[in-house]
């Protein structure tokens, strides 16, 4: 408000006043020679725009003036002799007017003369002349100005309180998400952050929430993880130590019963290490601290190379494998970790195929560049909602009867493996049907 009254206010001013000039010696001309038209009116607008009028006839005698400068004016003042000389301007221009911003020598204000010949130019019936001055009346101008200062001066304090109650009704809601974040924070997972009020907070609160229930899904499977290690870690440990304790106090002196104890104690340690290695791998896989050592080699003989592995124990406990993996397909991979992918699909296979103890292991060659390993099972299959939790770190079905050794991270290693080798990985799984888990590896046919 300020700037436009300071800086607006004259020119604004100035092109009023012109409009007005303009406007009155026009209403002038227009009554001219009317004998209806009174210089009442004359009067009336040269008082209510502050100007100086004069009428002359068409041999210079003035018949009308109305001096509202008190002789100030340059129409009537000491400067009326250069009237002529506007006049003259006036009677030589085309249109028929002189229009000028002449400075008023008594007051040094800028001011405005228009004289205008009526009638033919060469043979004239009169001429009008105005004068006004271009600059705001310094009273009113100060009277607004004062106004506007006042006015600013409220409206500040008036934007002084709103703001202090604005600020309030934001800072309700902002509150109340802090002081749940400091709970959050505090390990109070289960807070609900309250953002009501603005979308903005809402937003916020939302986000909070869902940042709040995966701490506490993290949290939980920390927590499963630690009982599940531990209960895994106390199974063999308690073995290690009974079969031990057999020995020192029994069997010591029995060769036959010492072998087998010895044997069940190195069973037992391959148990402890597997869930150790486990971990290990796992802990270094996500902080993204292993290297692949890439070779190039055929998957397909490493299928069957692992598969011939598992002979013995297809034969000792009844386990059925089909596995069919015949066209030869070379990737280009770190052997150990694929070796480890598949140990771990086909260690799960086994633990939940059903009653027909059998798993399936295919190699489809896709396209030339493209093969893709199923395996298998003929187990209860998967519920839908647990999918996207199976290869979470740590998630593990509850109840399991194991015939292989499992900790709940194989599909984690599972994932993360693949995940560094770029592969498209899977499962299809129908309720009481099976699951097929499955991978896919770019590389060429052939040796
Ligand atoms: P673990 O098998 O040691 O529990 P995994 O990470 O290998 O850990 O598997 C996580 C969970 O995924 C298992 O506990 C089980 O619930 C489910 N799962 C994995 N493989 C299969 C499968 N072939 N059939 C049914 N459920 C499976």
């Amino acid at each position: 408000m300020w700037f436009t009254f300071v800086v607006s206010l004259e020119s604004n001013y100035k092109t009023m006043k012109t409009k007005d000039i303009v406007n009155i010696a026009g209403y002038i001309l227009e009554g001219w020679g009317n004998s209806s038209f009174t210089t009442d009116k004359i009067d009336e607008i040269a008082y209510e725009n502050n100007m100086c009028v004069l009428i002359q006839n068409s041999r210079g005698f003035p018949i009308y003036s109305y001096d509202m400068m008190a002789d100030n004016c340059l129409i009537h003042g000491s400067h009326s002799l250069e009237l002529f000389a506007y006049r003259a301007e006036a009677i030589t221009s085309d249109t028929g007017f002189y229009y000028a911003e002449i400075e008023n020598p008594r007051f040094n204000n800028n001011t405005l003369l228009f004289v205008m010949v009526v009638g033919d130019r060469k043979n004239p019936d009169g001429y009008i002349y105005l004068n006004t001055s271009l600059e705001p009346v310094k009273s009113t101008a100060e009277i607004i100005q004062r106004q506007v200062l006042g006015i600013s001066i409220l409206m500040f304090i008036l934007g002084l309180v709103i703001a202090y109650f604005l600020a309030r009704l934001i800072e309700t809601p902002i509150g109340r998400i802090t002081r749940s974040a400091k709970k959050l924070g505090q390990g109070e997972y289960n807070i609900s952050f309250d953002g009501r009020g603005y979308t903005e907070t809402e937003a916020l609160a939302e986000t909070l929430n869902y940042a709040a229930s995966e701490i506490s899904k993290v949290d939980n499977l920390r927590r499963d993880l630690i009982a599940n290690i531990s209960h895994d870690l106390r199974t063999p440990l308690t073995m290690v130590k009974a079969y031990a304790e057999m020995i020192r106090d029994l069997s010591g002196d029995n060769p036959v019963k010492r072998e087998e104890h010895v044997n069940i104690i190195i069973e037992e340690s391959d148990r402890l290490a597997t869930l150790v290695n486990d971990i290990l791998d796992l802990s270094k896989l996500e902080s993204g601290n292993t290297e692949l050592n890439v070779t190039e080699f055929c998957i397909t003989d490493v299928i069957n190379d692992i598969m011939d592995r598992y002979t013995l124990f297809s034969e000792q406990k009844g386990y059925k494998f089909i596995v069919t993996a015949e066209t030869p397909f070379m990737v280009k991979a770190d052997q150990v970790k694929i070796q480890q992918v598949l140990y771990n699909l086909i260690n799960n296979a086994i633990n939940y195929t059903g009653p027909d103890k059998t798993v399936y292991i295919t190699q489809i060659i896709k396209d030339k560049k493209t093969v893709r390993i199923d395996i298998t099972d003929t187990g209860e299959g998967i519920d839908e909602e647990l999918i996207p939790l199976i290869f979470d770190r740590y998630y593990r079905a509850e109840k399991s009867k194991r015939e292989v050794i499992g900790t709940g991270l194989g599909l984690s290693i599972v994932k993360q493996v693949l995940r560094k080798h770029e592969c498209r990985f899977g499962v299809r799984s129908e309720k009481g049907i099976g699951s097929t888990f499955w991978f896919e590896m770019t590389g060429k046919l052939g040796l």
